[in-house]
């Protein structure tokens, strides 16, 4: 399923993104219940332990907080953090050194699962407010996440 998904998502990415820009404003702003009730819906169905793609190919930003967190987690000092598993990326923003993510273990549970970083607990921001804010980045997660792929054909089916 997920080897043919970023395939599956080009396909559908224009006319999905078409389908957006076919909304008139209001219906654009409006449609944060509908994509709500899609979000609950579908990850009833999706199971993420069975997927981790995000946690294989997608890395999340982490914040001080996050380092924070991360380093009393796990006992450490946030520069031993730093050290041993994150890098500054071409924005400046701390991201792990590699992926899949260094906490991923074999069976796709989260190693620092009650303390991870605040991008991974929020991905993939179906269940957000304002989703018109994101309904273009939210399209490109669609090539990474079977549920917002899901999510995203569910919507333009209603309408
Ligand atoms: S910290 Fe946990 S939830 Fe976040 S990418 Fe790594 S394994 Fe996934
Ligand atoms: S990519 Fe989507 S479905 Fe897969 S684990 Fe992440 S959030 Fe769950």
């Amino acid at each position: 399923m997920i080897k043919d998904l970023s395939e599956k998502a080009l396909k559908v990415e224009k006319e999905t993104l078409q389908f957006f820009k076919s909304l008139p404003k209001k219906r654009l702003r409006d449609l944060d219940d509908t994509i709500h009730a899609l979000h609950e819906e579908v990850f009833d169905e999706i199971d993420c332990l069975a997927c981790a793609n995000c946690c294989r190919s997608l890395g999340p930003r982490l914040t001080d907080r996050d380092i924070e967190r991360i380093a009393a987690a796990l006992r450490l000092k946030q520069q031993e953090v730093v050290a041993r598993y994150l890098r500054i990326d071409e924005d400046g923003d701390y991201v792990f050194q590699s992926m899949p993510c260094p906490f991923l273990c074999s069976d796709n549970y989260c190693n620092i699962y009650a303390d991870r970083p605040r991008a991974c607990r929020e991905y993939p921001h179906t269940d957000r407010k304002k989703f018109y804010q994101i309904h273009a980045l939210t399209v490109r997660n669609a090539q990474t996440c079977p549920a917002v792929f899901e999510i995203l054909e569910r919507l333009k089916r209603e309408f």
